[in-house]
């Protein structure tokens, strides 16, 4: 154990100055790691909270999070938390706790290292591209910021030596080619085609007939809610094995004691009625889609093309741009993934680079490994959008990240209950946060143990 020890508040070996877009859970990693390399950092946040998607009020100018009321986390919170901050519930309660428990562990984390000092609320980041040479430390360039600080006062610039992006990526709905063809679908009185992003609850589907599109959590989950109340619910599903997704779902609809029906893929809608693949169709008042985000960077003016979209082609390990490494880098681009721990070690690696403690590799040689890690990623997925989906490959980056920045591996049991976590939920897919297997019970006494030996101090 001791994650963080030895490595108290350090001085750096040479003075740099930070920009963090974003202070959701890897904006305050990024501003921990930062500091305790004795950084100076200064972080912007749209939003009047941080914690980012944990917040669900809107904020006054940052993106709505695309949480909802009743959303309870998918993965044990003992597997969640940071090393640095253990987080557990009171004793019995579910380990899948709701999200108010989340916002109100990460206002602790940055009251536990006082990283609100560092950030400016309600500032949004307009614009940041590379300051002319000079601007940085040791002459090197750095990073023009413009930066909108909201009510009367106009945009302001300041620069920095380098910036971390923390932007998160699930806030930028992103829509299926067949959408576009289900255009005319709310032309119909009464009919309503929205994203899962904008779902808070299920009052307005009551009594209605909806089809939710897609086949990763938020369309179980939210289709589960939304059967509680509504008169009809389709699940239409794009699935490489159609007979194991109806069986999950027959144990989703035993478990909540409702009938969602899987239906194929959306192909096309007209006013009220939507045309599956293959040449069914059903008559229904809404669309959901449940399919998901786009990774966005409007305001980072790299001087190419826009950055984003499906994925970050070009990185080197999820975080560094090989051409502009280690003064630009992205914390929290992979999915699938047990997110803040994975953060902290990310922020850790680019923090130890940046204060000269780490070095990368030649622009060269990460461009050759960048290019050899997207050819790996395609060969295992040949989608795009699947490019940085970890899954079990998280374990051994998150090792390698901590061997580069000397901050502590993860412990045995997160990857144990990660993974009985995660069958957990195939087993049952309806009520996994309320059936804790055995596997999963030994495993999280494992992680009780290692907190209880003050592993995080
Ligand atoms: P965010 O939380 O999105 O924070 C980004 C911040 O950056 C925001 O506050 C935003 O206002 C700010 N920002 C953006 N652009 C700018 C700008 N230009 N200038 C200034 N500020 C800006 N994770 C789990 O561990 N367990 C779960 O159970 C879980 N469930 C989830 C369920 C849903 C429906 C979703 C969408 C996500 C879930 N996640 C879960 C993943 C979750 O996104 C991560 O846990 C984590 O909150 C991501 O943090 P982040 O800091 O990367 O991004």
């Amino acid at each position: 154990g001791g994650a963080g020890g030895g490595m108290a508040a350090g001085r750096a070996a040479r003075s740099v100055s930070v920009a963090v877009v974003g202070a959701g859970a890897a904006g305050l990693a990024s501003v921990r790691a930062l500091r305790r390399e004795g950084l100076a950092v200064t972080a912007f946040e749209a939003r009047p909270e941080a914690g980012g998607t944990w917040v669900l009020e809107a904020g006054a100018r940052g993106a709505q999070s695309s949480l909802y009321d009743s959303l309870r986390t998918n993965l044990p919170r003992e597997v969640m938390g940071f090393q640095e901050l253990p987080f557990t519930g009171a004793p019995g309660t579910s380990p899948y706790c709701g999200h108010r428990e989340v916002r109100q562990y990460l206002e602790a984390y940055a009251e536990k290292f006082d990283l609100k000092r560092h950030i400016r609320f309600g500032e949004r980041v307009v614009s940041a591209r590379r300051a002319p040479r000079g601007g940085g430390a040791g002459g090197r360039a750095g990073w023009l910021l413009e930066i909108d600080g909201g009510g009367e006062q106009k945009a302001y610039e300041e620069t920095f030596d380098a910036l971390m992006v923390c932007n998160g990526h699930y806030t930028e709905a992103r829509f299926p080619a067949e959408a576009a063809a289900c255009e005319s679908f709310a032309h119909a009185a009464g009919c309503s085609q929205t994203h899962s992003h904008e779902y808070r609850e299920p009052g307005r589907f009551r009594g209605k007939r909806v089809v939710l599109v897609g086949g990763g959590p938020s369309a179980m989950d939210l289709s589960a809610e939304i059967a509680s109340v509504a008169e009809e619910v389709f699940l239409s599903a794009r699935v490489a094995d159609p007979a194991a997704f109806s069986a999950q779902l027959a144990k989703i609809n035993a478990a909540c004691g409702v009938g969602i029906q899987a239906r194929p893929w959306v192909r096309a809608a007209e006013p009220g009625l939507v045309h599956f693949e293959g040449g069914g169709s059903a008559r229904v008042d809404a669309i959901v889609w449940c399919t998901g985000y786009h990774y966005s960077f409007p305001w980072l003016d790299l001087g190419g093309g826009d950055l984003g979209g499906d994925c970050l082609e070009a990185l080197y390990r999820h975080v560094f741009l090989p051409e502009h490494a280690p003064e630009l880098s992205f914390v929290g681009v992979p999915f699938k993934v047990a997110p803040f721990p994975q953060f902290e070690l990310q922020a850790a690696w680019v923090a130890a680079c940046l204060a000269g403690r780490r070095s990368l590799p030649p622009e060269t040689e990460m461009r050759r490994r960048a290019a050899d890690e997207l050819r790996s990623q395609r060969e295992r997925f040949a989608l795009p959008r699947h490019t940085h989906q970890l899954g079990g490959l998280q374990w051994d980056y998150n090792d390698l990240l901590a061997e580069e920045s000397g901050f502590p591996p993860l412990a045995g049991w997160r990857r144990q209950v990660y993974d009985a976590s995660k069958e957990n939920r195939a087993e049952s897919p309806g009520d996994y946060r309320d059936k804790l297997p055995e596997g999963l019970e030994q495993s999280l006494a494992q992680a009780l143990q290692d907190f209880g030996g003050g592993a995080a101090q």
